[in-house]
C-alpha cells in the first residue's frame, strides 16, 4: 500500500472511532491492511452445506486467533509479514470437540492403575499387585478401566484377593465411573460397613460380609484423601498433550466441582492450559447456590453455564434405571439416583436463573422421567432456547424420542454402541434392544442436532473411533465384523458434524467454533487424507497432521 493510501486508511479508521466496532473490522478487512499473524496456504477447507460436505481449495488467514478470512487466492498486497504454513493439499476440518468427556478424571487416569482391556479379576490382581511393588511409597492406590463384561466370568469381583497387596487404600473404579472395589482398608477409613446404607446406589453385600463393591451414589461413601491441585494440573496438562495429538480443540467436561473450574481456569490463564472447556458444574444444593448467585463464567477458553446432574447409573453395572426388571436380573430395576421431585425443583430453579440443565439417562425410565420434566419448561409456541439435554440418551422408548423434536439435545457416544453390543442384549432383552443405542433415530427426532462424545476414559479419546462406530457400528477392539443394528447409523458427514457444529451448538457456541468460517477461532483438525472419502476400515488408522487452537499450532505430526 503507498504512503497517501495509508495515510487515507488511518484517517478512516481514525473517524470511525465511536462508531460500532463492526464498522472499523470491516474496513479493516476490505482494505486488507490488518496484521495478519498467520496463514495457512493450500488447502482443502472443509465447509458445511446443510448435512453434505464440501472443499474449497484455498487459503485462510487468522488475526488474533480468529479466521479473517478464507481466500481462493492470496491478493498481492496482502500484508504477509509473519508466519506462513503451506499445507500442499492438505484437508482442513472445524476442529474436534468431544460434546461428553471426563478431561480432568482422563488425566489422574493416565497416572493410575490401568486396568482396561483386562480379560480377568485374576490378570486386574496381577496389574495392581506389580504396580504396588514398582511404586511402593504411595499412599492410595487408585486404578480405573476393569469392566467384568469382558470378563470369561462376568461377575463383579470381590476384594478378598486386594487384602494381601497393600496395608493401604486400593480404590479401583470401574471402566464407566458408576461402581469401585474397595479394600477393607479404604472402606474402614471411609467408615463404611455391614450397617451403612445408602439411597440410589448399593453397597454389594456376600453373606453378610462386604465385598468391597459400591455402585452408583455409595461412591461418595469414600473419604479417601483425594488428589492434590499439584496432581490434578500435572493431570490436566498431560491429557491436553494426548487430546492434541487426536486433533481435539474443545471438551465438553461431563461434570466437575467448583473447586476444579477454577484450578483450570487459573491453569488456562496462565495459558499453560490451552484446551477450550466447557464444563459443566457437578449439581449439588450448594453447587447451585453459589454459581445461580454469582452467574456463569465465560472466558475465551472456558465457559460454565450449565449443571450436570444423574438421574440413573449405567447400564453395565446395572444402575440404569429401567421401567421394567432387567433381563438378567430379577427383581431389579437400576437405581434413581436423584427423586423426580428433586429434580423437578432443580429444574424449576435453573430455568429461573437462565442455566442449561444436562442429565445423565441411560434407562428407559431415566430417559422417560426426566423428557417429562424438561417438557414441563419448554413453551413450544414461545420456542424458548434452552437446549436442555439428555447425556447419553441410551435406551430411549420410542414414544418418547418424539420429545426431542422440542429442541431438547440428544447428546450421545457410538462408542459406546459398539462397545456394549456384545452384552446389551443380556440386559435389556431382545425387545428394549431393539430400540436402544439409536442414533439415527435420535438425530431425526432432535431435528438433525446430534452432539457426539466419547465419555472418555470410559471409552478411547480418539475421535476417529467415534466417527468410525457411528459409521460402521462395528466394534473395533473385538475384532467383530458384525454390525451392530445398522439402519442406526449415521453419514460420515453426519458424524463429523455431531463432533464440530453440533457439538457447538450444544454449548451455545455455534458463532464461535464448530465450523470454518470468518469471525469463528481458527481451530483446525488437519488431515492429509480426505475422511469423508478414504476407505471406511482406515478410518481409525488416520493420524492427524496438524492440529489448531485460536490460531496457534498446538501439534504437528508431519510423516514424510
Ligand atoms: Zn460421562
Amino acid at each position: 500500500m503507498n504512503s497517501l493510501l495509508k495515510i487515507f486508511f488511518s484517517l478512516l479508521i481514525v473517524s470511525f472511532i465511536g462508531c460500532s466496532s463492526t464498522s472499523i473490522s470491516i474496513q479493516f478487512r476490505d482494505n486488507l491492511s490488518k496484521k495478519t499473524n498467520h496463514i495457512l496456504l493450500n488447502g482443502k477447507i472443509a465447509q458445511f452445506n446443510n448435512d453434505s460436505l464440501y472443499y474449497i481449495d484455498g487459503n485462510i488467514s487468522i488475526v488474533d486467533g480468529k479466521i479473517d478470512s478464507i481466500l481462493t487466492e492470496i491478493p498481492p498486497h496482502y500484508n504477509i509479514e509473519s508466519n506462513i504454513t503451506d499445507l500442499k493439499g492438505a484437508y482442513i476440518y472445524p476442529g474436534f470437540i468431544d460434546a461428553h468427556a471426563h478431561f480432568l478424571y482422563q488425566g489422574l487416569a493416565l497416572k493410575s492403575i490401568d486396568l482396561s482391556g483386562t480379560k480377568s479379576w485374576k490378570e486386574c490382581v496381577k496389574i495392581v499387585e506389580d504396580f504396588i511393588k514398582n511404586n511402593p511409597n504411595e499412599k492410595v492406590y487408585r486404578g480405573q478401566g476393569w469392566d467384568q463384561n469382558d470378563w470369561e466370568i462376568k461377575e463383579f469381583p470381590n476384594n478378598s484377593s486386594l487384602e494381601e497387596l497393600s496395608s493401604n487404600p486400593i480404590i479401583l473404579s470401574r471402566i464407566d465411573g458408576h461402581a469401585i472395589l474397595a479394600n477393607s482398608i479404604a472402606l474402614r477409613q471411609s467408615k463404611i460397613d455391614i450397617n451403612s446404607v445408602i439411597k440410589g446406589g448399593e453397597i454389594l453385600k456376600e453373606n453378610e460380609n462386604l465385598t468391597g463393591l459400591l455402585i452408583d451414589n455409595a461412591q461418595s461413601l469414600l473419604s479417601i484423601a483425594k488428589p492434590t491441585n499439584e496432581e490434578k494440573s500435572e493431570a490436566l496438562l498431560a491429557v491436553q498433550k494426548k487430546a492434541f495429538k487426536y486433533g481435539l480443540t474443545g471438551i465438553h467436561e461431563a461434570g466437575l466441582p467448583s473447586e476444579d473450574i477454577i484450578l483450570i481456569d487459573e491453569l488456562q490463564k496462565k495459558k499453560k492450559l490451552k484446551m477450550p472447556l466447557y464444563v459443566m458444574v457437578s449439581e449439588s444444593p450448594s453447587e447451585m447456590n453459589f454459581w445461580i448467585k454469582s452467574g456463569p463464567l465465560k472466558t475465551n477458553l472456558l465457559d460454565v453455564r450449565s449443571f450436570k446432574f444423574y438421574s440413573d447409573g449405567s447400564l453395565g453395572s446395572r444402575g440404569a434405571l429401567m421401567r421394567e426388571s432387567y433381563s438378567d436380573r430379577e427383581n431389579h430395576f437400576g437405581f434413581e439416583v436423584r427423586s423426580t421431585d428433586y429434580m423437578k425443583s432443580a429444574a424449576e430453579r435453573l430455568y429461573n436463573n437462565g442455566w442449561q440443565m444436562n442429565t445423565h439417562s441411560i434407562g428407559d425410565s431415566a430417559n422417560s422421567r426426566m423428557l417429562t420434566i424438561y417438557k414441563l419448561f419448554i413453551d413450544p409456541l414461545k420456542k424458548n432456547d434452552l437446549r436442555w439435554r439428555i447425556e447419553h440418551a441410551q435406551v430411549v422408548h420410542p414414544d418418547d424420542r418424539l420429545n426431542f423434536g422440542l429442541g431438547i439435545i440428544p447428546s450421545v457416544q457410538p462408542s459406546h454402541a459398539t462397545s456394549d453390543m456384545s452384552w446389551a442384549t443380556d440386559r435389556l432383552g431382545p425387545q428394549r434392544i431393539s430400540y436402544a443405542y439409536s442414533y439415527s433415530s435420535l438425530r431425526k427426532s432432535s431435528g438433525g442436532i446430534l452432539p457426539l462424545g466419547t465419555d472418555f476414559p470410559v471409552e478411547s479419546m480418539n475421535p476417529l473411533y467415534t466417527i468410525y462406530a457411528a459409521i460402521s457400528r462395528k466394534s473395533l477392539d473385538k475384532g467383530s465384523k458384525e454390525s451392530f443394528q445398522i439402519q442406526e447409523a449415521l453419514t460420515r458427514e453426519q458424524a463429523l458434524i455431531g463432533m464440530t457444529r453440533d457439538a457447538a451448538y450444544a454449548s451455545f457456541q455455534e458463532k464461535e467454533v464448530g465450523q470454518i468460517k470468518v469471525g469463528m477461532w481458527a481451530n483446525f483438525s488437519i488431515f492429509t487424507s480426505d475422511i469423508m472419502k478414504c476407505p471406511e476400515d482406515s478410518i481409525p488408522k488416520l493420524k492427524v497432521s496438524e492440529t489448531w487452537i485460536h490460531g496457534e499450532q498446538v501439534y504437528v505430526n508431519h510423516v514424510k
